[in-house]
């Protein structure tokens, strides 16, 4: 049954035309990695994934694979008609539901992630910096911190299952 509180429009929205203008929760400009569920592990590794599976001291476990996913090809998912984790399938942040729920157009949502995707470079590039050894300047520390809010402001729904890059 249509639902007739949503614009017309966004009742024929399925995601697809934003998420192949995007693709950042796949190659690594919002996250570092993806959680799996044990079952999926092998599935996961088989698919050449970088996939880190560890104990932690106090017993706690930790199963994920890494991102950027090599599997990314393109600006599309390279398997996406094949098996994949179920998070690959099943994941949706906050720009996508306002999309589909017909509060943002789609030139908002592919704004916003043009916004994201420009300050990324220099956030990512101040981070790898900072690892290395060089503390970051003003304007690359903004750019970082810019990153953050994005994530909270139009990303992030209080999932766990993604990472922020380290
Ligand atoms: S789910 Fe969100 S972050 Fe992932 S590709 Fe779609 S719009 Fe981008
Ligand atoms: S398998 Fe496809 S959907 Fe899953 S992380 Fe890789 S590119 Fe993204």
């Amino acid at each position: 049954m249509a639902d007739n509180s949503q614009p017309a429009d966004a009742q024929l929205r399925n995601g697809s035309d934003l998420c192949l203008a995007c693709g950042m929760c796949c190659d690594g400009t919002l996250f570092s990695n993806a959680r799996l569920t044990r079952p999926q592990k092998n599935g996961a590794v088989s698919l050449g994934m970088r996939v880190v599976d560890r104990t932690d001291e106090d017993g706690g476990s930790t199963l994920w694979f890494e991102l950027p996913c090599h599997l990314h090809i393109e600006g599309r998912c390279s398997i996406y008609d094949q098996w994949r984790p179920d998070i690959c399938g099943d994941y949706t942040c906050g720009v996508l539901d306002a999309y589909l729920d017909g509060s943002r157009s789609l030139d908002e949502c592919v704004q916003i992630v043009g916004d994201v995707r420009a300050n990324a470079v220099e956030a990512h590039a101040a981070i790898a910096a900072e690892s290395g050894g060089k503390p970051p300047t003003a304007p690359e520390m903004l750019a970082i911190a810019a990153m953050d809010v994005y994530r909270r402001r139009y990303f992030n729904k209080r999932d766990k299952q993604h990472s922020v890059p380290d």
